[in-house]
């Protein structure tokens, strides 16, 4: 099937009688006649609905598409984006080890590698979104026991070789963790290009509408565990009677202790009603991303040819760095975010961002409606202005999600506002 039939129909094929919509499967709980059926589930010899912490119809319905979408074996839904990387992370990594991350990453993101896997004694070294081949190499230790990156990074859009990283972490038997919220699969799909495990924020452009927070973790399903680096994998688990992942379920190893580890211990679980909800935003997910990229375009060129602004960043713009690694990458567009700074730094910013009147200033990006936000004084306060500098934002950027409406107006309100500076 073609990206878009998938985005329609994966996931859940209703047999006679059945609802043609996947139902919301609003039940904590599941009946079974004897005991003995159910402890099968619980020592995961067959499988099945138990508790919905674990697993549930209609997250299994669109864990299913999403796998699809991005051409993985597997997918775990998550409460939150940020879930998804905790429950991702802690799946292969314990106290003693190192990770390499992207400095630009996901301010959440970064908090949670710089401050909390620190906490839980899982060490970072951070290189930059652009780093050479080289200096990535060389940040590998004896411990490292994954690499992560964005590839399109939020909010400083710097566009990742992705081939290059998973050329690195191959090298050293680790695996590459992609998070790919901003191009979705409908523009990028990371495991074609080497990524062993992709992560969404699915509240940004999967959902759509900005109205159901979740996240999902992707297996892609083709590294070796099995390399002596990943015990928690190839070693016997005693909460399961000695049972090994990696022998049990082979190139699902992954995704499959994600779920009966993590979630089970965890318990960063989607709730069903924002499942459905998501499902219904990947339906139309191949008709908005063009819509998205089209109009940010538009935005981006606007912006560029007007006298009070400083720069545009947007990575298919001919002027941009990244413009030959999109056309290599995601021909097809990146996301709808663009970021600019105007002449007269923060405070003109913050004029602009005041005078708009179609854009709204929220705590969001990457949804239908146009909006903004200012990194420096919200999503990215707690960073110092050295390490602002590294996740390439500056004090004047305005992060402008460009939403599907008709471009004419989105451009028509920037205008006014940016006259309003003086
Ligand atoms: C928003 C976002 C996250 C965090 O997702 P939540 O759903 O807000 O927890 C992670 N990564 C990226 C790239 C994001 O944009």
């Amino acid at each position: 099937m073609k990206i878009e039939t998938k985005c329609i129909q994966s996931g859940y094929t209703p047999e006679n009688g059945e609802p043609r919509v996947v139902p919301i499967v609003q039940s904590t709980t599941y009946k079974y006649t004897t005991s003995d059926a159910m402890g099968r589930l619980f020592d995961l010899e067959d499988s099945g609905f138990f508790y919905t912490r674990l697993a549930n119809p209609t997250l299994d319905a669109v864990e299913k598409k999403i796998a699809d979408l991005e051409g993985g074996v597997g997918a775990m839904l998550t409460s939150s984006g940020q879930a998804a990387t905790l429950a991702a992370v802690t799946n292969i990594c314990r106290a003693g080890d190192h990770v390499i991350c992207s400095s630009a990453v996901y301010g959440g993101t970064f908090n949670l590698f710089v401050k909390t896997f620190k906490d839980l004694g899982i060490d970072c070294t951070f290189v930059a979104a652009d780093v050479t081949e080289e200096e990535l190499n060389n940040s590998f230790k004896e411990n490292t026991k994954l690499l992560f990156t964005e590839s399109v990074t939020n909010p400083s859009l710097e566009v990742a070789d992705i081939e290059m990283f998973a050329r690195c972490a191959h090298a050293h038997d680790v695996p590459l963790f992609v998070d790919n919220t901003f191009p979705t699969p409908i523009n990028f799909r990371p495991i074609e290009w080497g990524a062993d495990i992709v992560l969404h924020s699915t509240s940004k452009y999967m959902d759509g509408h900005a109205v159901a927070l979740g996240g999902v973790v992707v297996d892609g399903g083709k590294f070796n565990w099995n390399n002596g680096k990943y015990p928690m994998l190839s070693e016997p688990d005693e909460t399961y009677h000695g049972m090994i992942y990696t022998e049990r379920f082979g190139n699902a190893a992954f995704i499959t202790k994600a779920r009966t580890h993590i979630m089970r211990d965890m318990g960063p679980q989607q709730s069903p009603m924002n499942a459905f909800l998501l499902n219904l935003g990947l339906e139309t997910l191949f008709l908005r991303m063009p819509r998205h990229c089209e109009n940010a375009l538009k935005v981006a060129e606007f912006l560029e040819a007007n006298d009070k602004v400083e720069w545009v960043n947007y990575p298919s713009l001919k002027s941009s760095p990244y413009y030959d690694r999109v056309q290599k990458y995601m021909p097809n567009g990146t996301c709808g975010v663009v970021s600019f700074g105007v002449k007269g730094g923060r405070k003109a910013a913050e004029k602009l961002m005041a005078s708009l009147k179609l854009a709204a200033i929220v705590t969001h990006v990457a949804d239908a409606r146009t909006c903004c936000l200012h990194p420096a004084s919200s999503t990215h306060r707690q960073m110092s202005d050295e390490q602002l500098i590294a996740a390439g934002i500056s004090p004047s950027m305005i992060r402008f999600s460009v939403g599907i409406e008709n471009v004419d107006d989105i451009i028509a309100d920037i205008k006014q506002a940016i006259e309003s500076i003086d």
